[in-house]
């Protein structure tokens, strides 16, 4: 049986086992979730995050190298911004367009009375920015910073660029650390649909039902947008600008999909979801590399639909109306949040937080939206990596024509002679 199966498999039966002992027999499900869900899932995001601060430095070092110029790099660099940026804000106008339409806040009786959120003090965008280059390399690497790790490796890559024969052992160095991971993300692979299973049926099966049916149509209206913009705007842009069926992207890129749904992190899921865009759509190892750790760490469109969505809820429940010039405010907030969202479960509502400030929103509306964050974290964060891959799918068509794609850069070559 393919693994792609094998993992939806486990989702499915993770669901269903979830779902069938949160309504019949809580008690069993604590007993069970305590012994097995929560080890299995457990056990499988340790697997997998375990390759992810090597991967990405491995890899980032070899995508650099492999580039051969700076300039390629900033061209790629570019791109991949651009695509991720104005994605991001195409994410957030969905958001606020259908919950508009669909006006979830005014369907329903929310308490607000109740409500409570402490908002956490979100780190400054600005910040984001200051802290990108590492002035402790290792304390990077050791506290998983990504953003700084992918700085250090961007340089490293461009000195073994620069020093070419004379670094040739480091380059084979790096070339087989990063073979070693690979394989090793194969291996953790087949554990993914037994850690999926455990993760699903935690979640699931943890819920408060009622909770879910007093905020089902605003669950709905997110989900709906998330929907739309996969299928229509990565959808479009893959066949478009990526020259790629996008039925044969969704297909391909699946695997990674459950894993993200299951692990809601976008950053553990990183090492499958490079493997899966390499191997399932043809990327190349040196665009892969940079776009997706990138990604990982800075774009997140699902999370973006969610702060659109919530927004507008919170504003209708709240009576507030917001002006044209607050919804641009959210839209450019927004964009900025994801910036700095980390790819890990549950940063969204924190980020969540200053979009709301930014339009003088009451943060405790954040309370009402609490309790079933976790199942649309699941759905976002397995959109916020695919965003990743539609973009390193049409980064890589864009470079054909600059002929970078072979893997073989001038280092390389030097580095097998
Ligand atoms: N869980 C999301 C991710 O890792 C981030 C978030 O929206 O909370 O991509």
């Amino acid at each position: 049986m393919k693994l792609t199966t094998k993992i939806l498999i486990g989702l499915g039966l993770g669901a269903m086992t979830g779902l069938i002992l949160n309504i019949f027999s809580p008690e069993l499900f604590t007993i069970l979730d305590k012994f097995l869900f929560t080890p299995l899932g457990k056990i499988f995001i340790n697997l997998i995050s375990m390759l992810v601060v090597p991967i990405v430095l491995f890899s980032i070092i070899l995508g650099t190298a492999g580039l051969g110029d700076p300039k390629k790099l900033g061209r790629l660099g570019f791109k991949t911004v651009s695509y991720f940026l104005s994605t991001t804000a195409i994410a957030i106008i969905i958001g606020l367009a259908l919950a508009h339409l669909i006006k979830p806040g005014l369907m329903g009786q929310f308490d607000t009375s109740g409500a409570e959120f402490k908002a956490e003090k979100a780190p400054p965008v600005s910040e984001t920015f200051l802290n990108l280059i590492p002035a402790n390399p290792f304390e990077a690497l050791t506290t998983g910073n990504m953003l700084q790790v992918i700085v250090f490796a961007l340089f490293i890559g461009i000195a073994l660029t620069a020093l070419g024969d004379k670094t040739k052992g480091i380059l084979n160095l790096v070339e087989q650390g990063n073979e070693i991971m690979m394989y090793l993300v194969g291996l953790v692979m087949k554990f993914a649909p037994y850690g999926t299973f455990g993760l699903i049926a935690t979640a699931i099966g943890s819920q408060g039902l009622d909770a879910i049916k007093a905020m089902g149509v605003y669950m709905l209206v997110v989900v709906l947008a998330l929907l739309i913009h996969a299928l229509l705007t990565y959808g479009s842009t893959v066949y478009f600008m990526g020259k790629m069926n996008p039925f044969k992207f969704f297909k391909g890129f699946s695997p990674a999909m459950g894993v993200a749904f299951s692990t809601s992190s976008s950053n553990a899921t990183l090492p499958i979801s490079m493997e899966t865009a390499q191997k399932n759509l043809g990327v190349p190892k040196s665009v892969s590399s940079f776009v997706q750790p990138l990604g990982a760490t800075i774009n997140m469109d699902g999370t973006a639909i969610m702060q659109g969505v919530a927004t507008i809820f919170i504003a209708q429940v709240y009576g507030v109306d917001l002006t044209m010039a607050e919804l641009l405010t959210v839209v450019l907030t927004a964009v900025l949040a994801s910036i700095g969202t980390a790819g890990v479960p549950g940063v969204g509502l924190i980020m969540l937080a200053m979009v709301l400030q930014s339009v003088g929103l009451p943060v405790e509306g954040i309370g009402l939206i609490l309790g079933i964050d976790r199942l649309l974290d699941m759905a976002r964060t397995a959109v916020n990596i695919t965003g990743d891959a539609a973009c390193a799918v049409i980064v890589a068509e864009s470079e054909k024509k600059h002929a970078l794609l072979p893997e073989k850069s001038k280092v390389r070559k030097v580095a097998e002679d």
